[in-house]
């Protein structure tokens, strides 16, 4: 079909055109963008959004990955409204975060939380916890994951394969312009899903008077499309995090809420010392949280980090995220996610195999994708190595011009909300169906 994007998309060209003016680029987030224009929205309502030229799509972008809950979900909206005549923002503590922390404990069977306004504070701070509470100011990560917007996790993404570097000593490389070099270096990365090389690098840091703090990591990664651990390699990682007094930071911001009621703590069933969270968490409001052992967050609790934040815990993001975990995200939801996911994974799966695609689907909870690659990726070379970049615009290309929204990167994944139904599984399946048949005749 030419392979562009020819849905009428004519008054997000103009307002891209007017946007530009004054807000830089367009967008106020530089993944807003897509060639040749960002599409802009106008309003959602639960699994449908519907951009300013009045094209409808099936929603499966969700925010990148944040409105499990669906679009304008009235249990949040309730809940909003009854709080904002109380007013919306005192800089100091209400309620509802007292009970919203205390939900999360449970859930995640960590004891202690604080609350901020993003991903992206979530990890600088869960990062600070630890080399505070370690005295350390090296850090480890892994190659290819994405932690949010600080200098210190802007290392090692969207790297080209020939910059990688050697398995065992993969490249520390800033993403973009403005990260100071001296952080890039305290930043080493490792490849997913081997423990293996972990622990050999951990000893030669350890060797080299520069231990790691800690390690941060997502339990599934979540910007290759999905790439789920091998069994066994979350257990020997925290063995080896245990083993060496590292920290290990489970970075739940994609994970947290989507793939169960507790995350991929509770899914998998190993239980880090740090989980961050946010997206899903405030239900479309900005909220973000860090959890911790009672041991590790004593740092903040006797001030010797500053956990702070004019916004944290703001009244309205933590109104909406108690009623989200009051009255949504409860277990009978994650029965639905399973459900449609298994129905869109294996839709998706029959189609691969019926025309013999290059490819296959993974997901897990709420989350999942079609990774079109000869062999199964488990890391980030095997990504770079194997993925057809080629099919996965055009799929992206397909999908966006017959209604199925997804995200503007085509490395992300799908999310699936407790408003999706059958029948919108079944048309992404009929979507994938028609393109798979187009370009096989
Ligand atoms: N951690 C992970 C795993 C993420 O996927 C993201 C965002 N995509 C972040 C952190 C950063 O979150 P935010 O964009 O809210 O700062």
């Amino acid at each position: 079909e030419g392979a562009q994007l020819n849905a009428n998309t004519t008054a997000s060209k103009a307002m891209y055109a007017s946007a530009s003016q004054h807000l830089a680029g367009g967008v106020s987030s530089s993944y807003q963008l897509r060639d040749p224009w960002p599409i802009y929205i106008d309003r959602g309502h639960q699994q449908t959004i519907i951009d300013v030229d009045g094209n409808e799509y099936i929603d499966f972008h969700n925010g990148y990955g944040s409105m499990v809950q669906g679009h304008a979900n009235p249990a949040i909206g309730e809940a909003v409204a009854a709080r904002f005549p109380l007013g919306t923002h005192f800089g100091m503590a209400t309620e509802d975060s007292s009970i919203v922390a205390s939900e999360l404990a449970e859930r995640w069977g960590l004891a202690k939380w604080r609350f901020t306004n993003s991903g992206s504070e979530s990890t600088m701070d869960a990062i600070r916890i630890a080399r505070a509470y370690t005295g350390r100011d090296t850090i480890m990560k892994i190659f290819g994951s994405y932690h949010g917007h600080h200098d210190a996790v802007m290392v090692s993404i969207g790297v080209e394969y020939d910059k990688i570097g050697p398995r065992e000593h993969p490249a520390s490389l800033a993403y973009g312009g403005g990260i100071p070099q001296a952080i890039v270096d305290l930043t080493i990365p490792v490849h997913f899903n081997d423990a293996e090389t972990m622990e050999k690098r951990i000893v030669e840091l350890e060797a080299e008077g520069r231990k790691p703090a800690c390690v941060i990591m997502e339990a599934v990664m979540m910007n290759l499309g999905v790439v789920l651990p091998e069994p066994g390699y979350l257990e020997a990682v925290r063995e080896i995090t245990r083993k060496h007094g590292i920290v290990l930071i489970f970075d739940e911001v994609k994970t947290g809420l989507t793939i169960a009621a507790g995350g991929a703590t509770e899914r998998f069933g190993v239980k880090p010392d740090l989980v961050t969270l946010a997206k899903a968490l405030g239900g479309g409001l900005p909220a973000g949280a860090v959890g911790g052992t009672e041991e590790v967050m004593r740092v903040v609790e006797d001030h010797t980090v500053y956990q702070v934040g004019t916004y944290s815990g703001n009244p309205l993001s933590m109104a909406a995220a108690r009623a989200s975990l009051e009255k949504v995200l409860v277990p009978s939801a994650y029965e639905h996610l399973n459900h449609l996911n298994e129905r869109l994974l294996a839709g998706c799966q029959n189609v691969i195999d019926k025309y013999g695609l290059p490819g296959y689907s993974v997901g897990i909870g709420a989350k999942g994708c079609v990774t079109f690659s000869p062999t199964k990726i488990i890391d980030y070379p095997s990504f770079k190595e194997n993925q057809d970049v080629e099919l996965s615009e055009l799929a992206w290309l397909w999908n966006m011009n017959r209604g199925i929204y997804m995200t503007p990167g085509r490395e992300e994944e799908w999310t699936l909300s407790v408003t999706h139904q059958d029948a919108d599984v079944d048309r992404y399946i009929e979507v994938f169906d028609e393109m798979a048949a187009a370009i096989t005749k």
